[in-house]
């Protein structure tokens, strides 16, 4: 009977392990093989200066095709690539396709300033980093000032010393340091202003609710202050409506990204909307 099914299905289970823990211990397992396999793909999102455009540069985002389960979202499985220490593979895979789908798009004559690739904290500490930065952008003929790594407020603060040194390097290399998610953190101004960054990118609880009238307003003018002080551009992220890309602009934000803009979207259909 449907009761008995019931039961046994419910067996399956250690009785000490609940559903999610089930689930996470077998997305890890097929996490292992997602490389070799080439489960993975970037999707692109513009980053348009405020308020439409012209295109500063585009996001790469990382998507999983599981065989089962269709596609399935970084906030799922980066923080288990993270904990396994997978990231450091599949981040190096990232650097690297995000360079050559730059390079190729140049190669078709598309205008396309930079690519931004987001780095996970264990990624952003782990020694190898700048070898497998320089690597991807020799191996692929793109100008080290083309990238753009994005590194959130968090992660940037951590270890404020830490992170100091280990960005220093990366801006002698050239490439841009965009800190996301920014107001989320807990930033030292005095570190800040030392952060060799190039960027600061408004997280989108900021923004969401914007126009509704509150204090967020005022957050972000002073978000955006900061910038101006500190000799940052300043990006919103989470642009959804009309309303909040006219406010932004208004207040004085240099860039916008968010759905209202463009989607994230694969290679070609990003390709076939820019042109
Ligand atoms: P993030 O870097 O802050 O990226 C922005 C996220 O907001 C993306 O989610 C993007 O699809 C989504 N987004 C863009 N516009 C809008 C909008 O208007 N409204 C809303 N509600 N959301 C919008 P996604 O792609 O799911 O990525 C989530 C996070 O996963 C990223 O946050 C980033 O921290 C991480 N991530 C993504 N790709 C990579 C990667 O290649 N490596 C690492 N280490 N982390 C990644
Ligand atoms: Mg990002
Ligand atoms: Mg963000
Ligand atoms: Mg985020």
């Amino acid at each position: 009977s449907a009761k008995d099914q019931g039961r046994n299905a419910y067996c399956l289970f250690e009785p000490s392990m609940n559903r999610g823990a089930h689930e996470e211990l077998a997305l890890t397992q097929d996490l292992r093989r997602a490389l070799a396999n080439q489960e993975f793909s970037l999707h692109y999102q513009p980053k348009l200066r405020a308020p439409a455009g012209p295109l500063m540069g585009v996001e790469a985002l990382l998507r999983w095709h599981h065989p089962e389960q269709g596609m399935v979202m970084p906030d799922r499985f980066i923080p288990l690539a993270e904990k396994t220490g997978l990231i450091l593979e599949i981040g190096r895979w990232v650097i690297n396709e995000a360079c050559r789908q730059l390079a190729q798009w140049r190669a078709q004559g598309m205008e396309v300033p930079s690519v931004s690739v987001n780095l996970s904290a264990t990624q952003f500490r782990s020694p190898g980093l700048f070898g497998k930065i320089r690597d991807a952008l020799e191996a692929n003929g793109v100008p080290a000032s083309s990238l753009v790594l994005e590194i959130t407020e968090s992660t940037a603060m951590h270890d404020p010393d830490a992170s100091l040194a280990i960005l220093q390097r990366l801006s002698e290399l050239g490439v841009g340091i965009s800190i996301d998610d920014f107001g989320t953190g807990y930033s030292s101004l005095l570190y800040l202003k030392r952060l060799p960054a190039s960027e600061l990118k408004i997280d989108r609880g900021f923004v969401r609710d914007l126009v509704a009238g509150g204090e967020d307003a005022a957050i972000v003018s002073a978000i955006i202050a900061l910038g101006r002080t500190l000799n940052l551009a300043v990006i919103a992220e989470g642009v959804e409506t009309a309303a909040q890309q006219d406010l932004l602009t208004e207040l004085g934000c240099t860039s916008l990204q968010g759905f209202h803009l463009g989607r994230p979207c694969p290679a070609t259909e990003f390709a076939a909307r820019l042109a």
